[in-house]
């Protein structure tokens, strides 16, 4: 090999790749992973990483040497880089846009100097101001050298002197800053007894551990899943691997870690998610590729953390749309790509949930790879749910928004002392403002869609912008005085509640609210805490929420939840209601449920009022299989953007037609279908139209490489945007 491919950070350019040649010397120690220092023009020498080799170079290009390898011990392995390169061809993209979400910048920052960690040696022959000085140290034990000078109020001379005479020790070595040591006192707890039905879930996976496929365990809201993973992992622990654990945001992996590290200790378990800073990243990076970290609990970045060894994945709560990146490029679900992942360690992928993704259902029921834990684990009964036909109400009446059985069931929940969860999906006062004379509804100038008024802040608002204007004093089509607020959003809901219950104390949780970092914390506290009897709030209520005093949830309009244009709504009516159902009746007193609706009879309502996932599994995979989407085909979705809506739809028209006609030249037929090119269905956003392609491709490998190849030789002008999204959660 003559050339080595580097990834070079360049301020301004992001991370980059260039040829550099190997010099002679060189060329028996140089290793994928290992940081090199190269010449990079003005800048002088920069740190690189090596990502690979060539014979040969780019015409035109003329490479120069690499001076010198700085670590030979590579940061990470090649099998790791398979892992980006993969992403990146599954996903369309750029292995670039994969590095860079991948490698933490600190890693291959040319600015990173090498950092000291000092330690307490001795204290004969220190003079009496050393001598403190060699207190504090021995006092704290290894430490950085940089902070303890700081905390010491020293300096590197001093320092220097007393490591001459020998009193302390400093070595060329990063002492590690652990995201974790707010733990550090917890005592390790001894793991759960397993009830029967946990325990024939947990022996059934330990069968199937050797399944390339994923493992689902569905159980209902606190089986006690996390109990059974415990149990998973200790084996796996005890075989001498190492384990993944994914959970959907930063705050419930947060939660997960905590419990992990009680059971398991701190040491040996880490925690990886967007916001650990880059320090704590570097750090992490290196103790894992140190192989000194067992446990790695994080979000869904951390499916691309260097761990070693993996025995076992585990993603919980796997239907949770959190765990795909819809913006930026990569474009990827953390489901996929663990189970990539999960394929080159030989390991198993384990996935929870109580409202498992159609799709994982499909693939686990067909792989007999599915394990069920249908009660609870301390047999509390599950919520009791009643539907609400809202037909029966006048929508004239202003409080029909909340039914006579709502409110009954309020005024009695509260005489018991207990509390209320108000669920209502929608964020803003009212969800349109039209014209009663002439049906005109006020519209973003950047978006197409409505725009929703804000009683607070007495305006009206873009949610996909964040475009603001004054309520206009008549109809801008018309001219008429007519203009009302319909539809019902989280704030009209308050207003009415407050009307209703004058002397309770009553608090709303959704987006708006949450201008300051702990709004919702301190919101959820005061609710935990009993000082909140109703609470209302957006879908952000309905996960993770255990205060065993909610007997009762209303959901004031369960239509809301399923009537998107989207061929996962359903799915996601459905588990948004199962989940926040169980938020009712956690404690000792059996929960009650309200659904407000106007489409009594829909499967999704019936079924989630029975609690009942198989029955809307059924009906729903059915419709899938009819109207061919997702398990039964994959999903490639295309969208053009521009400010020019001409260029935009001529553009995409062109695409379309060409790759019509690949299609029908391949003779790919009904195994490749093309839909559209059409708009979408919000056609516009921020000032961009938008169009799109849809293609179902039923050939797997060859059709998702052909459609790939083709976007490849796609160049467009700089004004147009385009996406392209593999396995969308949604096509609207
Ligand atoms: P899930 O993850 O299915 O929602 P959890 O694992 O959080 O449920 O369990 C719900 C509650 O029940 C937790 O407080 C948990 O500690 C408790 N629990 C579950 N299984 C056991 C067990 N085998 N022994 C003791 N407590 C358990
Ligand atoms: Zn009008
Ligand atoms: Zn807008």
């Amino acid at each position: 090999m003559k050339y080595a491919q580097v990834l070079v950070n360049i301020k301004g350019l992001g991370i980059k790749t260039f040829s550099y040649i190997i010099p002679e010397e060189l060329k028996d120690l140089i290793k994928i992973g290992q940081v090199v220092s190269v010449p990079f023009g003005r800048q002088g020498l920069v740190k690189a990483f090596v990502v690979g080799f060539s014979d040969y170079l780019q015409e035109g290009i003329k490479a120069k040497k690499i001076k010198e390898i700085l670590n030979e011990k590579p940061l990470f392995t090649l099998k790791y880089l398979k892992l980006l390169e993969w992403v990146a061809n599954y996903y369309c993209t750029d292995i670039v846009n994969v590095i860079n979400l991948a490698i933490p910048v600190k890693l291959i920052d040319k600015n990173s100097k090498t950092e000291y960690s000092v330690e307490y040696i001795k204290s004969d022959g220190a003079t009496k101001r050393q001598t403190d000085i060699l207190n504090k140290l021995k006092e704290i034990g290894k430490t950085s050298l940089i902070s303890f000078e700081k905390d010491a109020k020293t300096t590197r001379a001093t320092m220097k002197k007393l490591a001459d005479i020998g009193c302390v020790k400093i070595t060329e070595e990063a002492v590690y800053r652990n995201p974790l040591t707010i733990f550090k006192d917890n005592p390790t707890e001894p793991l759960s007894e397993l009830s029967g039905e946990q325990k024939e879930a947990y022996e059934g996976i330990k069968k199937k551990l050797k399944s390339p496929n994923p493992i689902l365990l569905h159980g209902v809201t606190a089986s006690g899943k996390t109990e059974v993973y415990f149990k998973l992992i200790q084996d796996v622990l005890n075989e001498g691997k190492n384990v993944l654990f994914l959970a959907p945001e930063i705050a419930l992996a947060s939660q997960l870690t905590q419990r992990i590290a009680k059971k398991f200790g701190i040491n040996e378990v880490a925690i990886w998610h967007s916001s650990i800073s880059d320090g704590e990243k570097y750090d992490v990076w290196q103790r894992l590729y140190n192989n000194e970290i067992r446990i790695l609990a994080g979000a869904r970045s951390a499916v691309f953390a260097p761990l070693q060894n993996i025995g076992l994945i585990i993603i919980d709560e796997e239907h949770e749309s959190a765990y795909k990146q819809t913006n930026p490029a990569p474009r990827y679900d953390a489901k996929t790509v663990a189970q990539k992942l999960a394929q080159f360690h030989k390991a198993p992928l384990l996935l929870g949930s109580a409202t498992p993704d159609v799709s994982t259902y499909y693939y686990a029921l067909n792989n007999n790879n599915l394990f069920e834990m249908p009660h609870r684990f301390n047999n509390s009964p599950m919520a009791k749910i009643e539907i609400v036909n809202m037909q029966e109400y006048s929508r004239a009446a202003y409080r029909g928004a909340i039914s006579k059985q709502l409110q009954t069931a309020i005024n009695e929940t509260l005489e018991n002392g207990q509390q209320v969860i108000i669920l209502i999906n929608r964020r803003g006062f009212s969800t349109s403002t039209q014209c009663k004379a002439c049906g005109e509804v006020i519209q973003c100038p950047n978006c197409a869609i409505p725009l929703i008024w804000h009683a607070g802040e007495k305006l009206l608002k873009c949610h996909y912008c964040g475009h603001t204007e004054p309520l206009p004093d008549v109809c801008p089509k018309c001219g008429s005085d007519a203009l009302r607020n319909s539809g019902l959003g989280s704030q009209k809901v308050e207003l009415l509640l407050r009307e209703l219950y004058p002397d309770v104390n009553i608090e709303r949780i959704d987006s708006d609210v949450l201008t300051r970092k702990n709004t919702h914390i301190e919101i959820l506290n005061r609710f935990q805490k009993h000082e909140t009897d109703i609470l209302i709030g957006t879908q952000m209520i309905a996960k993770g929420l255990d205060n065993p005093n909610v007997t009762l949830v209303g959901v004031i309009s369960a239509d809301s939840t399923f009537n998107l244009p989207d061929f996962r709504s359903a799915e996601r009516g459905f588990q948004l209601l199962t989940q926040v159902a169980g938020r009712a009746g956690r404690g000792e007193y059996t929960g009650r449920v309200l659904f407000q609706t106007y489409n009594p009879d829909f499967y999704v309502l019936e079924s989630a009022k029975k609690q009942d996932y198989q029955k809307f599994y059924e009906t729903e995979i059915k419709s899938r299989q009819e109207f061919v989407y997702p398990p039964f085909t994959q999903i490639i979705r295309v969208i053009l953007s521009c400010d020019n809506n001409d260029r935009a739809e001529k553009s995409i028209e062109e695409i379309g037609n060409r790759l019509q006609e690949l299609i029908d030249q391949y003779g790919f037929d009904e195994h490749l279908e093309m839909l559209g090119p059409s708009s979408c269905v919000i056609e516009k956003i921020n000032g961009f139209y938008r169009y799109q392609i849809l293609l179902k491709n039923k050939i797997h490998a060859k059709g998702h490489k052909f459609i790939s190849r083709f976007f490849k030789t796609i160049k467009l002008p700089k004004d147009i945007r385009m996406a392209i999204d593999v396995d969308p959660i949604d096509i609207l």
